[in-house]
Order: structure tokens, then sequence, then C-alpha cells
């Protein structure tokens, strides 16, 4: 080992010493330059859906009769207490947007090898709400929709929707108006989209509410668009 390796590596071991990986989930180090930040243990714990096996799936059922889909998929299963869980909070509360990237890159290398996406013309993030994008620094579905450009070498339009300011707080509302007020929230921002194939993006699809909205907002606006959906992760 010639002197300047044995010094890198000496230095690499001195900042692991003094600045350890951690691992997301258990908090055990890691070693391994891992992405993401997962031990093996942990990262052997996620579990991928491989909705992308099947023309329809769990995700495609789940908006079935709201939006017509070309295609849907989900990454992970989103569960209480899973290791995904810990992943997207840590994405959304802990400024953590490179897990963003990497799962949307992950996403990416299973969407490039998809023959009903060959024609996709662009990736819209579904947008998050301005104050939220103020105190995160980041539109985590923004990060993760970089992720999937990359690998798949598309353009990203992340102003082709928009999100409105909220009127009052949600909490004190019941379940018709929050859903209401989730459709209210969004609107068609910048671009012509007509006969076109996006893919949409978000972080979790729970009810499919948000991308049911805004999946219509697109369809409303872009005469002949067709639309296919990517997430991190859908609850079960
Ligand atoms: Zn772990």
């Amino acid at each position: 080992m010639s002197i300047k390796r044995e010094l890198r590596s000496l230095a690499e071991g001195l900042t692991t010493l003094l600045y350890p990986r951690l691992c997301l989930n258990c908090r055990s180090v890691v070693r391994q330059s891992q992405t993401p930040q997962l031990c093996a243990t942990c990262q052997a714990a996620l579990a991928y859906t491989e909705q992308w096996l099947l023309p329809e799936n769990a995700l495609t059922d789940r908006l079935k009769g709201r939006l017509p889909l070309t295609f849907g998929a989900a990454l992970l299963a989103f569960g209480t207490g899973t290791v995904c869980q810990q992943l997207i909070h840590a994405l959304k509360y802990h400024h953590r947007p490179e897990i963003g990237l990497q799962l949307g890159e992950q996403l990416g290398e299973i969407l490039v090898k998809q023959a009903v996406l060959a024609d996709l013309q662009g990736i819209v993030p579904v947008p998050i709400h301005p104050d939220r994008r103020h105190d995160r620094g980041y539109n985590q579905a923004e990060e993760i929709s970089k992720g999937i450009a990359r690998v798949l070498g598309k353009p990203m339009f992340p102003e082709a929707l928009r999100r409105k300011v909220f009127k009052g707080s949600q909490t004190r509302k019941s379940r018709f108006e929050r859903v209401e007020n989730t459709r209210e929230s969004f609107a068609a921002g910048k671009g012509d989209f007509s006969d076109k194939h996006l893919l949409l993006v978000d972080d979790v699809l729970t009810t499919g509410a948000t991308l049911d909205f805004c999946g219509n907002i697109l369809l409303e606006h872009h005469p002949g668009v067709r639309i296919s959906i990517a997430t991190l992760a859908m609850a079960t």
C-alpha cells in the first residue's frame, strides 16, 4: 500500500471515528457507503412491493375508476414500525433530502426497464405547500423525481402543478371537508403537456386522494395527456 493510500485510509478511519455513519433505522454504525444509509439487517428488512411486475397491482387498483393510468407502482411497502417508515420520516422531517435522491435512483433503475414508459416525456413531482417547502428547505417529491430523472434521462417539470395556500387549519375539519380541501389545494401550473406522457411522483400513496386530484388536473388542462405514477412507498 502506498503512503498516500495509507494516509487516505487513515483519514477515512478518523472521519468514521469522529462522525460515525449511523443506520437511519437502528442507529448501529454503518461501515460501508451504503445508500440509503442502512445497516445490512435493516436494508434486508426493506419490503419491495414488486408492483412494477404487474400492469394491474395494489397501486393501480387504489386509483381504479378515479384516474386512468398507463403505469403505476410504488417501490416499498409502508407500514407502522417498518424501516421504510423511518426512511420516509427522515426524508421529510430530519433534513435528509439525499434519501429521496437515492431511493429515486433505485426507482429509476426499475422504471427504465418498463416498456410502457419508453415514450415518457417528463417527470412531475407533486408540489408541497410553500410554507412547508420553506421550513423543510426542499420538496421531498422533487428530490425523488431528481433521482428518477437522472436514471431515465428525462426532464423534470416541477412547475406543471402548483399548490394553493390553505385557508385555516386542516385538523378541525371533517373528513369530507379535508378531502374537498385537498382537491382545492392543487392547480395547473406552467407548460403545455397535451398528448404527452407524464410520470407523476410522490413520496407515499395512502388513500390516493392527492395523486387522484393532481392527475385529474393534468388531464383536464392538457388534452390527450397520459399519466403514469411512481411513489417511494404505499401504505397497505
Ligand atoms: Zn439498522
